[in-house]
């Protein structure tokens, strides 16, 4: 899938390439009471992971990820630093006994890793109905969602210095 949401990411982000890394081992992050990953130290690993050439790194994992506050999220990144990291978990319609939907299950990954990568690239959410930055809370918002940026966004779009 990574090839797929790289090549969704170049056409809606201002980014020169996208390929990929090595894999990373997020057991260090499993909350065992939760069952879930806690996707703030994962950032930070991917932080350290991050090539020096390159402006932003993302995570893509099937893990099902939390931060302290919420029950669940779909993905994280922290405003204007290199990394983000979605989850795949939640944006399958099998999560929710529905039927497996491989077409779908990629749009929903594309747009939430734009979406991440927007707060890498200094967006805050935004309550534009149709915009990528408008925050989602089901996986059904994120398909509600458009699948770029609007205009006032896209004109706040700015990459994070190479030193993060
Ligand atoms: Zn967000
Ligand atoms: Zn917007």
């Amino acid at each position: 899938m990574l090839p797929a949401i790289g090549a969704g990411l170049q056409a809606v982000l201002p980014c020169d390439w996208v390929q990929p890394g090595p894999p990373l081992d997020a057991a260090f992050a499993y909350d065992p009471r939760r069952q879930q990953y806690w996707s703030t130290p994962i950032l930070q690993r991917l932080e350290a992971m991050r090539p020096s050439t390159a402006n932003a790194i993302l995570g893509v994992t099937e893990a099902d990820l939390f931060i302290p506050i919420l029950t669940f999220v779909f993905g994280e990144a922290l405003l204007s630093r290199p990394p983000a990291l979605i989850s795949l978990r939640r944006l399958r319609p099998s999560f929710y006994g529905l039927p497996e939907d491989p077409d779908l299950v990629l749009e929903r990954a594309r747009r939430e890793a734009v979406h991440e990568l927007g707060h890498v690239l200094g967006l805050v959410h935004c309550r534009e109905f149709g915009c990528i930055m408008r925050a989602s809370r089901a996986a059904e918002e994120i398909d509600l969602k458009g699948p770029g940026f609007c205009p006032q966004c896209r004109l706040g779009l700015a990459p994070p210095t190479a030193d993060g």
